[in-house]
């Protein structure tokens, strides 16, 4: 039996690890899914108690569901107004920390662990976040933090630095380009700049 090209697209597609995509934010998700869709199925799931105000948290997500829609892949949404309290108890001693600072690792670990969480109840293969791409973020932390949830959970974390090779100026132009909203803070409360 002879394969046509689409055909062997379809079977290629079909034997790809299905990868579930932690995504902050509508910029920053648009480069990794260049680099990501060549290797994995991706899903994308927005996860981020971190975001305050609801409206703020509720105008990024309509953003990520037009890159969904416009990429054509799947997105889940996790819980918000559930872990918003978890959130804040957990960080409320760190509300001075600077960003990059101990409140942020805590902010990552909340949301890395939610997404392998549902990844392996999902039977998912492997799971990444997009944080990497930011130039505020410490990819190694990021890693480390991945590679420990890995660890605990059994579920494999793909290690990544989506801003090397100008990743964060290459997702801003895609961004652009698709007229997608930019926050001018982090997400948390104590991001908003003054
Ligand atoms: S500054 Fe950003 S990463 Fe740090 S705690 Fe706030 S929302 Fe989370």
């Amino acid at each position: 039996m002879t394969l046509n090209k689409s055909e062997i697209l379809n079977t290629a597609q079909t034997f790809k690890k299905k990868l579930l995509l932690h995504v902050c934010c509508a910029n920053c998700v648009l480069h990794p899914i260049n680099i990501l869709k060549e290797k994995f199925d991706i899903t994308m799931f927005y996860y981020n108690p971190n975001i305050h105000p609801e409206q703020e948290y509720l105008k990024r997500l309509a953003d990520v569901e037009k890159v969904s829609g416009f990429k054509k892949i799947p997105l889940i949404t996790g819980d918000y107004k559930n872990d918003l309290e978890k959130w804040f108890k957990i960080t409320e001693n760190l509300k001075e920390e600077p960003e990059g600072g101990r409140r942020c690792i805590e902010c990552f670990k909340i949301r890395l662990e939610k997404t392998a969480s549902y990844a392996v109840k999902n039977g998912f293969d492997i799971f990444t976040t997009t944080l990497s791409i930011s130039p505020h973020k410490n990819q190694k932390v990021i890693n480390e933090l991945g590679s420990e949830i890995c660890k605990k959970t059994g579920i494999p974390f793909f290690c990544t630095d989506f801003k090397k090779q100008d990743g964060f100026k290459k997702t801003m132009k895609l961004s652009k380009e698709l007229n997608i909203y930019r926050q001018n803070y982090c997400g948390c409360i104590y991001s908003i700049r003054k």
